[in-house]
């Protein structure tokens, strides 16, 4: 029994595996007590503004305190909670945790970080995404610009016209999109004009031999060129090295996310390092 096996009961779901029906069926009704008990948490990495080197916004990531097998990373669990639609409640779970406590540091004095959450395309299928939103935004009063939605381009291209439409009626209210993974799905481009996004992450795969691998250099240089002439900010993911920044400022990057400027960390952590950057003698 996985439970019983302990720390590292969990290997056994990796995505990739054929995980056997009786051992979903565990992880299936763990995930499921686990959302009642509160075994979900939120850890947030920092984003960090190139021109300044401030922390302007977090994404919200996603993580599951197992009493068993400990602290499971979400690539372990999510593939099976999109399979058996419990991403469905999880995802519900993560937006109004992330946006309940986005409004309540700001209404304690912090600045408005933005607070950028990842959407999965089960949701837009299985549920009014739009008004999900809404409804959470009224519920923890958060100011919708300091709220991000994290898209994947298999999300931009599935049910277009439906999506578009949610999706524009959130960035009427002020809400912002961002394309997550950019360069590693679909490439057609033709998305990008039909939705209204903010944003391009480009995917960490194309930032981890940037110093060596003149492709990736080009590539990168492509995605932000082509990015800016379409007025979309450029946040690079998985920045490890102080090498790496530096290109990518040179490059003319707008954000930086990854290990070299923060891991993802508890809401505390983040919220003491922008106490360092804003002490309170010099806010407002
Ligand atoms: P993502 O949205 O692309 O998130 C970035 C992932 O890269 C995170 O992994 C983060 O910890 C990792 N990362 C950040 N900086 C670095 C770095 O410098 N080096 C390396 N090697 N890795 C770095 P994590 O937290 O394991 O999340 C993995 C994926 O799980 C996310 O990828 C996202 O697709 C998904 N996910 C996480 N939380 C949620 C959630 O609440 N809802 C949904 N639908 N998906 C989520
Ligand atoms: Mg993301
Ligand atoms: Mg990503
Ligand atoms: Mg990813």
């Amino acid at each position: 029994q996985a439970k019983a096996a302990g720390r590292n009961a969990y290997r056994l779901y990796a995505p990739d595996m054929n995980v056997q029906a009786r051992d979903r069926m565990v992880l299936e009704s763990d995930m499921r007590r686990g959302l009642q008990r509160d075994e979900f948490v939120l850890h947030y990495q920092p984003q960090i503004d190139v021109a300044s080197g401030q922390i302007i916004g977090a994404e919200a990531l996603l993580r599951w305190q197992h009493p068993g097998s400990g602290m499971i990373s979400p690539t372990t669990f999510l593939p099976l909670a999109e399979e058996n639609g419990l991403i469905v409640p999880i995802n519900e779970w993560v937006l109004r945790e992330a946006c309940g406590r986005a409004a309540e540091f700001t209404r304690s004095g912090l600045p408005p970080l933005r607070v950028a959450v990842n959407l999965s395309p089960v949701q837009f299928r299985k549920q009014d995404v739009c008004q999900l939103v809404i409804d959470i935004l009224n519920d923890t009063k958060l100011n919708p610009r300091q709220l991000e939605l994290e898209l994947t381009e298999s999300i931009l291209m599935q049910n277009t016209e439906a999506v578009a439409r949610d999706l524009l009626k959130l960035k009427d209210l002020g809400v912002s999109f961002s394309i997550d993974d950019f360069g590693t799905g679909y490439s057609s481009l033709s998305y990008i004009r039909n939705f209204p996004v903010d944003r391009l992450k480009i995917d960490q795969c194309f930032i981890r031999n940037l110093e060596n691998n003149p492709s990736d250099a080009a590539i990168v240089r492509a995605i932000i060129s082509l990015g800016h002439s379409l007025k979309l900010c450029i946040t690079a993911e998985g920045v490890e090295t102080a090498e790496q920044a530096a290109i990518l400022r040179a490059e003319g990057c707008d954000e930086f996310q990854g290990y070299y400027f923060g891991r993802p960390m508890p809401l505390e952590d983040l919220l003491a390092r922008v106490e360092e950057q804003n002490p309170r003698s010099l806010r407002a």
